[in-house]
């Protein structure tokens, strides 16, 4: 693609680069500048997609896991040759750090090899009938047409994690990326389109969000919505499904606590926080939101903790060692900045950061703060950026108790060595996935979602292509 000053990129649509009236301006978040615009899609042409997606389905459906999935590892192979390239275009439209998006691309192939061999494992099953000369067979069948809404935060990897599965299963699928981090989608119809995916099976619609929610969930041919954003566009589409009984997978927002045990290896536990806060900037669904720290050896970490996000380095994700970025934009910084602020007017002691990073770009300096009480904003809402909010804890109880206490359960985290306590705390934490001594849990092999606000079913894992499956019983009788 080669990220050219100001180029302006066609939209895909049924095997096409095509101008439209409108355009897109993107923004590096790092220097605040446009350097890009994209087309942008109208009512019409989402129409036309859904169309287009519908006539190619029957024979991509009727390709053998194997042809679809020797194709998603050609795509996987696009994305690897292009690595670098696609990786510095997630810094510059996201602002990560360039090794962040590297491993971002990484993980992408990844899921997109994996889903390429699981297409193969999409058994059904035989059932012991229940009356002589019946037969009981169980089959899965891919859904149909799939729109895919992805957020801006991992641009790349959240559109592969439901367009490889999609694909795999035998669906075509319209990707919608965010309008502040559609180019690396545009990478990615580059790879399809090399790959030698179909036209229609692989669509891109760029554009207003709620005209082209609007679309999946009023247009009969758009027969699940696998949506990745906020809890509040969420609900937004749980009412809007109510009428077709759209079939949606839903992963929302998260407020993930941290516990750190006394029996914990604390250097471990100093660097699993760090990368469980401060990876991606803190703009992670994932990320730790609240740590609980033990009391007896909350000073000790807090010490080694502050020490160590002192060294981290904030600045422009281009720029070699980088370990934080930019907020994606002033909304999201100053929405930060009012979280510190409260979190100390409600006790809590700034003990790293706290303030902007100079005035161009969204720069937050890696924040810690001790102390916040529990009705701070920090530990009530999502905070999506580089602040960690500290508090501690007496006992395992107390600390699973404040844990759970949220509307919210994507992820959680535990750093402890007890054994026992890893088994209490996997039954008793309201979270999709926990991580014990592990700040990074996320696997292609593993489900991924969450419970409560969080959202509704799980990417990854064998859950992941299913989502994209309808089960369908056939009773043979007269055998
Ligand atoms: P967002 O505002 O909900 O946007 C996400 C996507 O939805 C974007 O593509 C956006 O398009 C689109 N959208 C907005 N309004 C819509 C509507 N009415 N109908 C259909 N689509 C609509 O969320 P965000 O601010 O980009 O992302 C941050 C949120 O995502 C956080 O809450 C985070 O926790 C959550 N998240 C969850 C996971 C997870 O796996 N559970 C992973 C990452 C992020 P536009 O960009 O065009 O507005």
């Amino acid at each position: 693609m080669g990220m050219d000053q100001e180029k302006t990129y066609k939209a895909y649509l049924n095997g096409q680069w095509v101008k439209t009236d409108r355009e897109i301006e993107i923004v590096n978040p790092a220097t605040e500048q446009v350097f890009a615009k994209v087309f942008a899609i109208d009512g019409h042409q989402i129409q036309m997609a859904l169309d287009a997606a519908e006539a190619s389905f029957p024979s991509w459906r009727a390709r053998t896991a194997k042809e679809r999935g020797i194709l998603l590892h050609r795509v996987a192979d696009e994305l690897k040759r292009r690595r670098d390239e696609i990786a510095h275009t997630i810094t510059l439209e996201n602002g990560k750090p360039q090794a962040q998006s590297k491993g971002e691309v990484d993980m992408s192939e990844d899921h997109l090899r994996w889903f390429a061999e699981e297409a193969h494992r999409s058994y059904g099953r035989t059932i012991p009938p229940q009356a002589h000369g019946k037969r009981h067979l169980v089959v899965k069948t891919p859904i149909g047409t799939v729109g895919a809404i992805a957020p801006w935060n991992f641009p790349l990897v959240l559109s592969v994690r439901k367009v490889a599965p999609a694909l795999a299963a035998g669906c075509p699928v319209i990707l919608k990326p965010a309008s502040q981090t559609p180019l690396c989608a545009i990478a990615l119809a580059e790879c399809m389109e090399t790959a030698g995916v179909p036209g229609g099976v692989f669509q891109l619609a760029i554009g207003n969000a709620a005209m082209i929610g609007d679309a999946f969930l009023t247009n009969p041919i758009c027969r699940k919505i696998s949506f990745t954003g906020s809890t509040k566009v969420g609900q937004e589409l749980i009412r809007g499904a109510a009428h077709q009984v759209k079939p949606l997978s839903l992963e929302l927002g998260g407020q993930a606590p941290l516990l750190i045990f006394e029996d914990c290896d604390l250097d471990r536990a100093v660097q699993e926080t760090l990368i469980a806060k401060f990876r991606n900037t803190g703009q992670s669904c994932i990320a730790a939101n609240r740590i609980y720290v033990q009391k007896t050896i909350h000073d000790e970490f807090l010490h080694k903790f502050v020490a160590a996000v002192k060294q981290l380095k904030t600045g422009n994700g281009v720029d070699d060692g980088m370990d934080v970025g930019p907020m994606i934009n002033q909304h999201a910084l100053d929405g930060a900045l009012l979280q510190i602020e409260d979190a100390v007017k409600h006790g809590g002691k700034v003990m790293a950061g706290g303030k902007r990073m100079g005035t161009r770009g969204y720069f937050l300096e890696p924040t810690v703060i001790d102390g916040v009480g529990d009705d701070s904003l920090c530990m009530l809402e999502e905070t999506f950026a580089p602040v960690a909010p500290v508090t501690s804890f007496d006992t395992e109880e107390e600390a699973i108790e404040r844990a759970n206490r949220s509307p919210y359960g994507l992820s959680a985290y535990a750093m402890t060595r007890d054994i026992g306590r890893m088994f209490r705390l996997a039954e008793q934490i309201e979270a999709g996935t926990l991580g014990i001594n592990d700040g990074a849990p996320t696997t292609s092999q593993s489900p991924f979602g969450g419970v409560k606000q969080s959202g509704w079913g799980r990417e990854l894992g064998t859950e992941g292509l299913d989502a994209f499956l309808e089960t369908k019983h056939v009773s043979i009788g007269g055998v």
